[in-house]
């Protein structure tokens, strides 16, 4: 398989040969067309399989498609929740390689940073895009109406089996409750628990299983 294959917008493809992405791994083989398609995905996918680009490929990609035909798209069309700062700021490295083709239309936010509740109001100001952060900072912003998810269309959960082992479990419940429906879902995890398997009820409609 190849990337380009796969029909992913030639900005995207572009991100990929500067970022020597020669093709894709497992996960990104199997996950990326079932995405494009529109399907809810539950991988289990470690760190190192290539699982970041596996569903961020498939999101900047219906980003553009939305941007081509739809002037003036406002609000957060993806919501990628992760268990730690250090891996959202991956998250958010990974967003700015692959969208170094088409910046202007991919704004995203990282939400972890160490800053006070009004510096991330202000980051969400003006409706990023993705925007990347933990259960809690989510679960603080849409308290407090500075995160809408009105717009949504994409809902990531990655490393979920830690997101639920640092206790996390009662800001899915209260995010879960603005997910519009009809949100497409990643579920990602190392390991699939029968806490992992809950989070399907919580989030998906039927996923596609994905044991790599
Ligand atoms: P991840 O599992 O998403 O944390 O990715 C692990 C590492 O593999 C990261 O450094 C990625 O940049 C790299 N990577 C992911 N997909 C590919 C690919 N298709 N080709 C080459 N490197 C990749």
């Amino acid at each position: 398989a190849t990337f380009d294959r796969l029909g992913l917008d030639s900005r995207i493809l572009q991100a990929l040969v500067k970022e020597k992405f020669p093709k894709p791994t497992l996960v990104q083989a199997k996950a990326i067309p079932l995405a494009l398609e529109g399907k809810d995905i539950l991988a289990r996918a470690k760190t190192g399989s290539g699982k970041t680009a596996a569903y961020l490929l498939p999101i900047l990609q219906s980003i553009l498609k939305k941007k081509s035909t739809v002037s003036s798209v406002k609000g957060t069309s993806a919501l990628i929740l992760v268990p730690t700062r250090e891996l959202a700021d991956q998250v958010s490295k990974a967003v700015t390689a692959f969208s170094a083709y088409c910046a202007k239309d991919v704004r995203s936010v990282n939400l972890t940073q160490k800053v006070s509740d009004a510096v991330q109001q202000s980051l969400l100001a003006d409706s990023p895009d993705i925007v990347i952060a933990t259960p809690a900072r989510a679960s603080l912003n849409l308290n407090n109406s500075a995160l809408s998810l009105e717009q949504l269309a994409h809902l990531v959960i990655d490393e979920a089996d830690l997101v639920l082992s640092y206790g996390y479990d009662a800001d899915l419940k209260n995010i879960s409750k603005s997910i519009p429906k009809g949100v497409q879902t990643f579920l990602m995890s190392a390991t699939l628990t029968t806490e992992v398997d809950d989070l399907k009820g919580l989030f998906c409609r039927s996923p596609v299983t994905l044991k790599l």
